[in-house]
């Protein structure tokens, strides 16, 4: 999806090969305590041992990173999107903040969880990858029922990807593609 986050990617990585929270955080970093953790931002991953585990384009994970630069500013804790939550997805766009609203589906993104009312930092961690799309306090879903995380079908509308697209202005993504690396 354009403009998904890395922790919503790393949520269906994790779930789509049974990686429990600190295992997965494990082999992306393994200096880092995974019980801690670290931002999401670019200057704190190592982009190409990324690239490598997930098999993903590295512009689309640079993309899914919020910059580390001071006019990049962030929320320090998770911003969602009810609906999107309900499809499986969150946006780096979600986090920046100037942005208010969906771009899909016109809501006001939210902070608080609709149950404890509590706001989960923006960080990956074990605690955090092992919540997708649930409140990392009481784990209560953020959308509105549970989800499957492990649907192929796609779950954003044509016209949502377009309107988030829009809004990231993504353009013309470089080739700087790593998918063929060999093992
Ligand atoms: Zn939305
Ligand atoms: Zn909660």
């Amino acid at each position: 999806m354009p403009g998904e986050s890395l922790v919503s990617i790393l949520w269906k990585f994790a779930c789509a090969n049974a990686l429990p929270g600190h295992a997965l955080l494990h082999l992306i970093s393994p200096e880092v305590d995974p019980q801690e953790g670290w931002a999401p931002v670019r200057d704190a991953i190592d982009l190409k041992r990324l690239c490598r585990m997930l098999r993903v384009p590295s512009s689309m994970l640079s993309a899914s990173l919020s910059g580390a630069a001071p006019h990049d500013r962030y929320h320090e804790v998770f911003r969602y999107c009810r609906q999107c939550a309900a499809h499986g997805y969150h946006s780096v766009l979600f986090q920046r903040e100037d942005e208010n609203l969906c771009p899909a589906h016109h809501q006001s993104l939210q902070t608080r969880c609709p149950h404890c009312n509590g706001e989960t930092p923006y960080i990956l961690n074990a605690g955090v990858i092992g919540a997708p799309f649930r409140c990392g306090w009481c784990h209560s879903h953020y959308s509105y029922g549970r989800l499957s995380l492990l649907s192929t079908t796609s779950a954003m509308r044509r016209q949502d990807r377009i309107a988030i697209s829009r809004r990231l202005r993504l353009g013309s993504a470089g080739g700087d593609t790593c998918i063929e690396t060999s093992q």
